[in-house]
């Protein structure tokens, strides 16, 4: 492939990974290319004024499908976005949605800034202006087009572009549903922040439940004392880390940041370096680890399972020789690009790919929106009734044996779902659905030789077929 002497921008790596799954498949060339054409994509710049000096901002929203409504992904605001990332993260937002089951087309978003260098007030102003920007140029709303956080966002700038948009329609009685990731008292749902990071070990069990997998990969079966490494500990490699180390007795040897990298062979306990992030600001000066300013060397530790979970093209042609873990979570989206995840698959290096691994996030958004919509808790109407039900069953079990149950299956069968069980039980059947897709896929075709190549060809069915139910061509 003409591809080989210079590096590929993150959208053109995205669609040769599509083009190798598009090969395995008969689909029309015309399609092929629908599928792959993102529809729209607006730049908007706008003038803040800071610190009584007006400040120009520049910000993009990509729409790369919308054969579903709204379409769905986040918005990021960092120092390095354009629109080839934008159109790229929205493309993946299009498969990542179809893979698991969520009734969206793809979108993404993001701001050229660096928001540590303002203060809240100035990120609340530039928040709703660039809100403002989209909203009315048709790029936001509850029924088209639907941001949540990434990169540089959270609960606080998804609760300023609810408001600024109640205020633009207050007509609109699903105004809520706007955006998703809102904080839980203004329209948010219960387990929605920890959503992706949990999907992530979601994904990871599910895999370690499947032994012909985890024999391919070369692994010994069995999460439990496995050597895990991972890359940011933000938002999704936080909870990824830290359920692994605290729920399922993994080992984390190393935790790489922007500033370098964590290493103790006897594991490091996530909480404390979570800890130590929020009262220093780095992970540096950690007393339990060894630290290395060098980074990047983190990614190249001997260990078992790598989450990527900072951002895109951490994993290169540079690198990806030295690579020597035996399977790949990607918690990030694109932190693998086409020529590494080439050479790693020659490697024989098992990658699970993000449009999977971190679906976890649009699941639970998907949950938020529909909540929004139905103006109602999930859990509200039944919980009761069920914990009343579990309390007669307890009564005709011991009525029946004649003997008194134990104190825990009282507890077990009386107990009604609420909420956060609900939603965890959502994700966790979305998580486990969609593995199975992948690897039946995998199989169905000698000419498909990886999760990558599997999980697209699972998207780009499922797309075809919501073009051909519409009667698109
Ligand atoms: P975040 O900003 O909360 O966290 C990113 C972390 O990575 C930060 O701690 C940052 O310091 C660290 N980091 C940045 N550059 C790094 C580098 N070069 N080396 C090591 N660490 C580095 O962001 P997030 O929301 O956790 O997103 C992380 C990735 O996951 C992104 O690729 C994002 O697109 C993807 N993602 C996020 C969500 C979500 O719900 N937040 C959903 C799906 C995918």
């Amino acid at each position: 492939m003409g591809h080989n002497n210079k590096t590929l921008s993150f959208s053109e790596s995205v669609n040769f990974m599509v083009d190798r799954a598009l090969s395995v498949l008969d689909i029309d060339q015309g399609i092929a290319a629908a599928i792959k054409t993102c529809n729209s994509t607006i730049k908007v710049s706008f003038p803040v004024e800071i610190n009584g000096k007006i400040e120009v901002f520049t910000g993009w929203r990509s729409v790369h499908s919308d054969h579903r409504l709204p379409s769905k992904g986040g918005i990021r605001f960092a120092s390095i976005v354009d629109e080839d990332e934008v159109e790229a993260l929205a493309s993946l937002m299009t498969y990542k949605c179809a893979i698991v089951d969520v009734p969206f087309g793809g979108s993404k978003g993001g701001l050229l800034i660096e928001p540590s260098k303002y203060t809240r007030d100035d990120m609340q102003r530039i928040t709703r202006r660039f809100a403002r920007e989209l909203i009315r140029k048709g790029f936001l709303s509850p029924a088209t087009n639907v941001p949540a956080p990434d990169m540089g966002t959270g609960e606080r700038e998804m609760a300023w572009i609810t408001d600024t948009y109640r205020h633009l329609h207050p007509e609109d009685i699903n105004y809520l549903g706007c955006v998703t990731g809102k904080p839980v008292a203004h329209g948010g749902i219960r387990g929605r922040t920890e959503a992706t990071g949990r999907g992530v070990v979601y994904a990871i069990r599910e895999f370690f439940r499947h032994a012909d997998d985890v024999e391919a990969a070369g692994l010994k079966p069995g999460l439990g004392g496995k050597r895990i490494v991972v890359q940011g500990l933000g938002n999704v490699g936080y909870y990824a880390a830290a359920l692994l180390d605290e729920e399922d007795d993994c080992k984390v040897i190393a935790i790489i940041e922007r500033d370098g990298v964590l290493i103790n062979d006897d594991g490091i306990c996530v909480e404390d370096v979570r800890q130590h992030i929020n009262e220093h600001g780095t992970i540096k000066g950690f007393p339990d680890a060894k630290f290395s300013e060098d980074g990047a060397s983190g990614l190249e530790i001997e260990c078992d399972i790598l989450i990527p979970a900072a951002m895109e093209a951490q994993i290169t042609k540079k690198n990806a020789e030295n690579i020597k873990a035996k399977v790949i979570f990607e918690a990030a989206n694109g932190p693998v690009t086409f020529e590494a995840d080439d050479i790693l698959r020659h490697r024989g290096v098992t990658i699970i790919p993000d449009a999977y691994v971190n679906a976890g996030g649009v699941t639970v958004s998907y949950f938020e929106w529909v909540r929004n919509l139905a103006h109602i808790r999930f859990g509200r109407m039944e919980r009761r009734h069920d914990e009343m039900r579990g309390a007669k069953m307890v009564q005709a079990l011991e009525s029946l044996t004649g003997k008194q149950s134990e104190e825990w299956m009282q507890k077990e069968l009386i107990y009604g779902a609420d909420e956060l069980d609900l939603v965890r039980s959502g994700l966790d059947d979305t998580m486990r659905n969609s593995y199975q897709q992948l690897k039946e896929a995998y199989h169905s075709s000698d000419k498909i030789t990886d999760f990558r190549t599997a999980s697209y060809v699972v998207a780009i069915k499922k797309i075809v077929r919501s073009y051909i139910d519409i009667g698109v061509y």
